[in-house]
């Protein structure tokens, strides 16, 4: 549940807001002075602060500064003077949204959404790629280390797994035995290249229809193997 703050020093503003902000799912704080509010912002966590100009102690804009000096978190300023929103803007104190007081509730209710599912999407993006390979009817779980075929999991060994994945990896590269004995097998001294036949006939055995025409692994001749995709 998404968690909001609200700094508004006039009480029935503040929660006629509250109101329509938890009707809507929301988890809602409100601070009713410019300092409460400055130092809930800065160590709290909260997905949105709707920010009001005029507060005692300290003001909208020092609030605003502030936050945006340590965190990223999305800002609404409100006023009841259109003049004083230009100002805001001229400043360029990084609020993301402005709105001059009387706004309807349904209004407010709608920016905080769409600011909070941009902030998601942003947050969202900078995350870890997920670690699935899918490549038609073939499925790499990187993370948990399980393959699907067609919506069917099957079983690999370790080896099997580490060679299926290098070679989704680099598609439509040939790479050469060699390479891939060496990538896979690396510092252990057991075994040689017809390891890696032995291994691709046992994973194509596993993700082919047809093992004599891969649609995956391809074979070239004299050279090693390509993903193709
Ligand atoms: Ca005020």
């Amino acid at each position: 549940m998404s968690k909001i703050l609200i700094i508004e020093d006039e009480e029935a503003i503040a929660e006629l807001e509250k109101d329509y902000l938890e009707l809507s799912g929301f988890e809602v704080e409100i601070a009713n002075r410019g300092d409460i509010g400055l130092k809930k912002a800065l160590e709290e966590e909260y997905d949105l602060v709707i920010l009001d100009l005029m507060l005692p102690e300290v003001d909208g804009f020092e609030i605003c500064r502030q936050v945006r000096d340590q965190k990223n978190t999305p800002i609404i300023m409100v006023s009841a003077k259109k003049d004083d929103i230009d100002k805001i803007r001229g400043l360029g104190l990084g609020a993301d949204d402005y709105m001059t007081k009387p706004f309807s509730p349904s209004e407010l209710v709608a920016r905080v959404k769409a600011h909070l599912e941009r902030y998601n999407r942003l947050i969202g993006s900078g995350r870890p790629q997920n670690d699935t390979i899918e490549i038609r009817g073939l499925k790499i779980d990187k993370t948990a280390r399980r393959v699907w075929v067609n919506g069917e999991e099957k079983p690999f060994t370790t080896k099997e797994f580490d060679l299926l994945t290098f070679l989704a990896e680099n598609p439509n590269r040939v790479l050469t035995k060699d390479e891939l004995f060496r990538k896979i097998w690396d510092m252990e001294s057991v075994g040689d290249i017809a390891t890696v036949t032995v291994h691709i006939k046992k994973i194509r055995e596993k993700i082919e229809f047809n093992t004599a025409k891969p649609q995956y692994i391809e074979t070239i001749w004299g050279v090693g193997y390509r993903f193709k995709v």
